[in-house]
Protein backbone atom coordinates (compact mmCIF):
# COMPACT_ATOMS: atom_id res chain seq x y z
CA UNK A 1 0.00 0.00 0.00
CA UNK A 2 3.20 2.24 -0.21
CA UNK A 3 3.98 4.69 2.69
CA UNK A 4 6.42 4.31 5.18
CA UNK A 5 8.60 1.24 5.61
CA UNK A 6 7.96 -0.04 9.37
CA UNK A 7 11.17 -0.30 11.41
CA UNK A 8 10.37 -3.24 13.11
CA UNK A 9 11.86 -2.82 16.56
CA UNK A 10 10.72 -6.29 17.60
CA UNK A 11 13.06 -7.88 15.12
CA UNK A 12 15.96 -5.51 15.76
CA UNK A 13 16.09 -6.43 19.83
CA UNK A 14 15.73 -10.10 18.92
CA UNK A 15 18.86 -9.34 17.01
CA UNK A 16 20.57 -7.80 19.99
CA UNK A 17 19.80 -10.41 22.50
CA UNK A 18 20.97 -12.51 20.49
CA UNK A 19 24.45 -10.74 20.27
CA UNK A 20 23.79 -10.26 23.71
CA UNK A 21 23.77 -13.88 24.38
CA UNK A 22 27.18 -15.48 22.15
CA UNK A 23 28.94 -12.55 24.19
CA UNK A 24 27.57 -14.40 27.65
CA UNK A 25 28.18 -17.68 26.57
CA UNK A 26 32.07 -16.53 25.54
CA UNK A 27 32.30 -15.32 28.79
CA UNK A 28 35.09 -17.51 30.88
CA UNK A 29 34.94 -16.78 34.20
CA UNK A 30 31.89 -14.34 34.50
CA UNK A 31 27.80 -14.51 34.18
CA UNK A 32 26.63 -11.34 34.18
CA UNK A 33 23.97 -10.52 36.68
CA UNK A 34 21.55 -8.28 36.81
CA UNK A 35 19.69 -7.10 39.97
CA UNK A 36 15.93 -5.48 39.96
CA UNK A 37 14.48 -4.06 42.85
CA UNK A 38 10.96 -3.15 42.95
CA UNK A 39 9.03 -1.45 45.80
CA UNK A 40 5.98 -2.16 46.16
CA UNK A 41 3.01 -3.69 43.80
CA UNK A 42 1.92 -1.62 40.90
CA UNK A 43 1.07 -3.93 37.97
CA UNK A 44 3.25 -2.32 35.47
CA UNK A 45 5.89 -2.02 37.27
CA UNK A 46 5.36 -5.75 38.02
CA UNK A 47 5.08 -6.69 34.33
CA UNK A 48 8.20 -4.79 32.95
CA UNK A 49 10.26 -6.32 36.40
CA UNK A 50 8.89 -9.66 35.61
CA UNK A 51 9.84 -9.40 31.61
CA UNK A 52 13.66 -8.06 32.32
CA UNK A 53 14.01 -11.11 34.57
CA UNK A 54 12.55 -12.88 31.58
CA UNK A 55 14.93 -11.60 28.78
CA UNK A 56 18.03 -12.31 31.41
CA UNK A 57 17.16 -16.52 31.31
CA UNK A 58 16.42 -15.82 27.24
CA UNK A 59 20.23 -14.27 27.28
CA UNK A 60 21.85 -16.70 29.56
CA UNK A 61 22.45 -13.88 32.22
CA UNK A 62 21.97 -14.59 36.12
CA UNK A 63 18.70 -12.36 37.62
CA UNK A 64 18.36 -11.65 41.62
CA UNK A 65 15.35 -9.86 42.44
CA UNK A 66 14.40 -8.33 45.60
CA UNK A 67 10.73 -7.09 46.22
CA UNK A 68 9.92 -4.25 49.16
CA UNK A 69 6.76 -3.39 50.24
CA UNK A 70 5.40 -0.09 49.27
CA UNK A 71 5.61 1.03 52.80
CA UNK A 72 9.54 0.45 52.51
CA UNK A 73 11.05 3.00 54.35
CA UNK A 74 13.91 5.51 52.07
CA UNK A 75 16.42 3.67 54.48
CA UNK A 76 15.66 -0.02 53.87
CA UNK A 77 15.39 0.67 49.93
CA UNK A 78 18.99 2.04 50.17
CA UNK A 79 19.64 -0.83 52.53
CA UNK A 80 18.93 -2.78 49.84
CA UNK A 81 21.07 -1.06 46.55
CA UNK A 82 23.81 -0.91 49.22
CA UNK A 83 23.92 -4.68 49.82
CA UNK A 84 23.83 -5.05 45.80
CA UNK A 85 26.41 -2.54 44.94
CA UNK A 86 28.64 -4.91 46.94
CA UNK A 87 27.40 -8.39 45.74
CA UNK A 88 30.46 -9.65 43.16
CA UNK A 89 28.00 -11.37 41.37
CA UNK A 90 25.44 -8.48 40.64
CA UNK A 91 26.73 -6.56 37.70
CA UNK A 92 23.63 -3.88 36.51
CA UNK A 93 21.29 -2.43 39.62
CA UNK A 94 17.98 -1.68 38.13
CA UNK A 95 15.71 0.46 40.46
CA UNK A 96 12.36 0.09 39.13
CA UNK A 97 10.51 3.71 39.01
CA UNK A 98 8.20 5.02 39.90
CA UNK A 99 9.31 4.84 43.79
CA UNK A 100 6.33 5.60 45.69
CA UNK A 101 5.75 9.21 46.57
CA UNK A 102 7.44 9.15 50.03
CA UNK A 103 10.99 8.26 49.04
CA UNK A 104 13.27 10.55 47.25
CA UNK A 105 14.35 8.86 44.34
CA UNK A 106 17.55 11.03 43.35
CA UNK A 107 18.77 9.94 46.90
CA UNK A 108 18.27 6.30 45.81
CA UNK A 109 19.29 6.63 42.08
CA UNK A 110 22.61 7.86 43.35
CA UNK A 111 22.66 5.23 45.49
CA UNK A 112 23.36 2.74 43.08
CA UNK A 113 27.10 2.17 41.85
CA UNK A 114 28.26 4.00 39.11
CA UNK A 115 29.78 0.50 37.70
CA UNK A 116 26.46 -0.96 38.49
CA UNK A 117 24.28 1.67 36.88
CA UNK A 118 22.95 0.36 33.95
CA UNK A 119 19.71 2.32 33.69
CA UNK A 120 22.31 5.64 33.43
CA UNK A 121 20.53 7.76 35.60
CA UNK A 122 22.76 8.13 38.01
CA UNK A 123 23.88 11.84 37.94
CA UNK A 124 27.54 11.38 37.40
CA UNK A 125 26.26 9.23 33.81
CA UNK A 126 23.87 11.60 32.87
CA UNK A 127 26.12 14.31 33.59
CA UNK A 128 29.43 12.85 31.28
CA UNK A 129 26.56 12.14 28.44
CA UNK A 130 25.96 15.73 28.43
CA UNK A 131 29.62 16.62 28.16
CA UNK A 132 31.82 17.08 25.53
CA UNK A 133 34.32 14.53 25.32
CA UNK A 134 33.55 12.67 28.37
CA UNK A 135 32.08 9.04 28.04
CA UNK A 136 29.24 7.64 30.23
CA UNK A 137 29.76 4.53 31.55
CA UNK A 138 25.82 3.79 30.64
CA UNK A 139 23.68 5.19 28.46
CA UNK A 140 20.32 5.22 29.41
CA UNK A 141 18.64 2.77 27.63
CA UNK A 142 15.23 3.69 25.92
CA UNK A 143 17.62 6.84 24.26
CA UNK A 144 20.46 4.46 23.25
CA UNK A 145 17.41 1.99 21.75
CA UNK A 146 16.37 5.01 19.51
CA UNK A 147 19.83 5.49 18.01
CA UNK A 148 19.92 2.19 17.55
CA UNK A 149 17.16 1.83 15.80
CA UNK A 150 17.72 4.10 13.43
CA UNK A 151 21.45 3.13 12.67
CA UNK A 152 20.44 -0.48 12.32
CA UNK A 153 17.69 1.06 9.56
CA UNK A 154 20.83 2.56 7.73
CA UNK A 155 19.82 6.24 8.36
CA UNK A 156 22.26 8.36 8.48
CA UNK A 157 21.69 10.78 11.80
CA UNK A 158 24.96 12.88 11.43
CA UNK A 159 24.03 16.74 9.86
CA UNK A 160 20.15 15.60 9.98
CA UNK A 161 17.79 17.96 11.49
CA UNK A 162 16.29 16.07 14.74
CA UNK A 163 13.02 17.37 16.54
CA UNK A 164 12.77 15.64 20.00
CA UNK A 165 9.52 16.27 21.35
CA UNK A 166 10.06 16.02 25.33
CA UNK A 167 12.44 16.75 27.86
CA UNK A 168 11.93 14.13 30.45
CA UNK A 169 15.00 13.05 32.16
CA UNK A 170 14.65 9.46 31.34
CA UNK A 171 13.86 9.90 27.31
CA UNK A 172 13.60 13.18 26.16
CA UNK A 173 17.03 15.02 27.37
CA UNK A 174 19.11 12.08 26.70
CA UNK A 175 18.16 10.90 23.77
CA UNK A 176 19.42 14.84 22.87
CA UNK A 177 22.20 14.60 24.25
CA UNK A 178 22.96 11.35 22.38
CA UNK A 179 21.73 12.60 18.81
CA UNK A 180 24.17 15.83 18.99
CA UNK A 181 26.77 13.23 19.54
CA UNK A 182 26.09 11.53 16.21
CA UNK A 183 26.19 15.39 15.09
CA UNK A 184 22.64 15.79 14.27
CA UNK A 185 21.27 19.54 14.80
CA UNK A 186 19.26 18.73 17.54
CA UNK A 187 15.86 21.04 18.42
CA UNK A 188 14.41 19.88 22.01
CA UNK A 189 10.75 20.58 21.90
CA UNK A 190 8.66 20.82 24.93
CA UNK A 191 4.65 22.04 26.44
CA UNK A 192 5.74 25.28 26.27
CA UNK A 193 6.90 25.30 22.42
CA UNK A 194 5.08 28.03 20.02
CA UNK A 195 3.58 26.00 17.32
CA UNK A 196 4.90 23.00 17.93
CA UNK A 197 3.44 21.36 14.48
CA UNK A 198 5.71 23.91 12.39
CA UNK A 199 8.56 23.13 14.76
CA UNK A 200 8.18 19.14 13.92
CA UNK A 201 7.41 19.87 10.35
CA UNK A 202 11.26 21.11 9.74
CA UNK A 203 12.80 17.81 11.27
CA UNK A 204 14.18 14.93 8.97
CA UNK A 205 13.81 12.67 12.13
CA UNK A 206 11.03 13.18 14.87
CA UNK A 207 11.41 11.23 18.33
CA UNK A 208 8.17 11.56 20.08
CA UNK A 209 8.31 10.69 23.81
CA UNK A 210 5.63 13.20 24.94
CA UNK A 211 3.00 10.66 26.80
CA UNK A 212 0.44 12.17 24.44
CA UNK A 213 -2.06 9.32 22.72
CA UNK A 214 -1.50 10.01 18.73
CA UNK A 215 -0.66 14.15 19.22
CA UNK A 216 1.87 14.38 16.16
CA UNK A 217 -0.55 14.32 13.30
CA UNK A 218 0.02 13.79 9.52
CA UNK A 219 0.16 17.31 8.85
CA UNK A 220 2.78 17.67 11.11
CA UNK A 221 5.46 15.95 9.45
CA UNK A 222 7.45 16.66 6.68
CA UNK A 223 6.97 14.27 3.81
CA UNK A 224 10.10 11.56 3.66
CA UNK A 225 11.19 12.18 6.88
CA UNK A 226 11.70 9.60 9.50
CA UNK A 227 9.74 8.84 12.99
CA UNK A 228 10.41 7.64 16.08
CA UNK A 229 7.62 6.74 18.57
CA UNK A 230 8.54 6.45 22.11
CA UNK A 231 4.84 6.68 23.78
CA UNK A 232 2.99 4.10 24.94
CA UNK A 233 -0.66 5.12 25.73
CA UNK A 234 -3.70 3.30 26.59
CA UNK A 235 -6.54 4.47 23.96
CA UNK A 236 -10.46 3.09 25.07
CA UNK A 237 -11.02 0.31 22.74
CA UNK A 238 -14.57 -1.70 22.99
CA UNK A 239 -13.60 -4.00 20.79
CA UNK A 240 -10.69 -5.39 22.93
CA UNK A 241 -11.55 -7.66 25.64
CA UNK A 242 -8.95 -5.75 27.86
CA UNK A 243 -11.45 -2.37 27.33
CA UNK A 244 -7.98 -0.48 25.78
CA UNK A 245 -5.20 -0.61 23.11
CA UNK A 246 -1.27 1.04 23.02
CA UNK A 247 -1.14 3.65 20.90
CA UNK A 248 1.81 6.11 20.72
CA UNK A 249 2.33 9.90 20.67
CA UNK A 250 2.08 9.66 16.92
CA UNK A 251 -0.90 9.37 14.49
CA UNK A 252 0.42 6.32 12.79
CA UNK A 253 -2.17 5.80 9.86
CA UNK A 254 -1.95 9.67 9.15
CA UNK A 255 1.88 9.66 9.82
CA UNK A 256 2.21 6.29 8.12
CA UNK A 257 1.24 7.85 4.64
CA UNK A 258 3.66 10.78 4.64
CA UNK A 259 7.02 9.42 6.49
CA UNK A 260 9.75 7.01 4.58
CA UNK A 261 10.20 4.90 8.07
CA UNK A 262 8.34 4.89 11.32
CA UNK A 263 8.08 3.05 14.72
CA UNK A 264 5.07 0.86 15.22
CA UNK A 265 3.48 1.21 18.89
CA UNK A 266 3.77 -1.91 20.23
CA UNK A 267 6.81 -3.81 18.67
CA UNK A 268 8.96 -0.62 17.75
CA UNK A 269 11.04 1.28 21.28
CA UNK A 270 9.61 -0.38 23.66
CA UNK A 271 11.64 -3.99 23.14
CA UNK A 272 14.53 -1.88 22.21
CA UNK A 273 14.51 -0.85 26.07
CA UNK A 274 15.01 -4.14 27.61
CA UNK A 275 17.53 -5.10 25.15
CA UNK A 276 19.55 -1.67 26.11
CA UNK A 277 19.50 -2.96 29.43
CA UNK A 278 21.06 -6.56 28.66
CA UNK A 279 23.62 -4.94 27.07
CA UNK A 280 24.58 -2.32 29.64
CA UNK A 281 24.57 -5.01 31.94
CA UNK A 282 26.56 -7.27 29.87
CA UNK A 283 29.11 -4.89 28.87
CA UNK A 284 29.42 -4.31 33.01
CA UNK A 285 30.04 -7.39 33.31
CA UNK A 286 32.93 -7.83 30.44
CA UNK A 287 34.08 -4.31 31.69
CA UNK A 288 34.81 -6.39 34.95
CA UNK A 289 36.34 -9.67 33.51
CA UNK A 290 38.92 -7.50 31.62
CA UNK A 291 39.98 -5.96 34.48
CA UNK A 292 40.33 -9.24 36.34
CA UNK A 293 42.27 -10.49 33.78
CA UNK A 294 44.73 -7.70 33.89
P1 LIG B 1 7.27 12.70 30.96
O1 LIG B 1 5.84 12.91 31.32
O2 LIG B 1 8.29 12.65 32.00
O3 LIG B 1 7.70 13.84 29.91
C1 LIG B 1 6.86 14.24 28.87
C2 LIG B 1 7.46 15.39 28.11
O4 LIG B 1 6.55 15.78 27.09
C3 LIG B 1 7.73 16.63 28.96
O5 LIG B 1 8.98 17.17 28.63
C4 LIG B 1 6.60 17.57 28.59
O6 LIG B 1 6.96 18.92 28.57
C5 LIG B 1 6.31 17.16 27.16
N1 LIG B 1 4.92 17.45 26.81
C6 LIG B 1 3.80 17.15 27.52
N2 LIG B 1 2.72 17.60 26.88
C7 LIG B 1 3.15 18.20 25.77
C8 LIG B 1 2.50 18.88 24.70
N3 LIG B 1 1.17 19.02 24.67
N4 LIG B 1 3.25 19.39 23.72
C9 LIG B 1 4.60 19.26 23.74
N5 LIG B 1 5.27 18.63 24.72
C10 LIG B 1 4.55 18.12 25.72
O7 LIG B 1 7.27 11.37 30.07
P2 LIG B 1 8.48 10.37 29.72
O8 LIG B 1 9.54 11.09 29.00
O9 LIG B 1 8.82 9.55 30.89
O10 LIG B 1 7.72 9.40 28.69
C11 LIG B 1 7.20 9.86 27.46
C12 LIG B 1 6.41 8.75 26.79
O11 LIG B 1 7.29 7.66 26.51
C13 LIG B 1 5.29 8.14 27.63
O12 LIG B 1 4.23 7.76 26.78
C14 LIG B 1 5.92 6.89 28.23
O13 LIG B 1 4.96 5.89 28.51
C15 LIG B 1 6.81 6.47 27.09
N6 LIG B 1 7.98 5.69 27.51
C16 LIG B 1 8.29 4.58 26.78
C17 LIG B 1 9.38 3.81 27.06
C18 LIG B 1 9.67 2.64 26.19
O14 LIG B 1 10.34 1.73 26.62
N7 LIG B 1 9.22 2.62 24.94
C19 LIG B 1 10.26 4.11 28.20
C20 LIG B 1 9.92 5.35 28.88
C21 LIG B 1 8.81 6.08 28.53
P3 LIG B 1 7.34 19.76 29.93
O15 LIG B 1 8.75 19.36 30.25
O16 LIG B 1 7.21 21.17 29.51
O17 LIG B 1 6.36 19.32 30.97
Amino acid sequence: SGGAKLIDGKAIAAEIRTEIKHDVESMKRIVPGLATVLVGERTDSSTYVRMKIKACKECSMNSIHRSLPDTASEEEVLQAVEELNRDESVHGILVQLPLPSHINEERILSSVSIEKDVDGFHVVNIGKLAMKGRTPLFVPCTPRGCVELLKRSGVQIAGKEVVVIGRSNIVGLPVSMLLIHENATVTIAHSRTADLPGVVRRADIVIAAVGRSEMVKGDWVKPGCIIIDVGINSKPDSSKKSGYRLVGDVDFEECRKIASMITPVPGGVGPMTIAMLLRNCVDAAMRKEREVNE
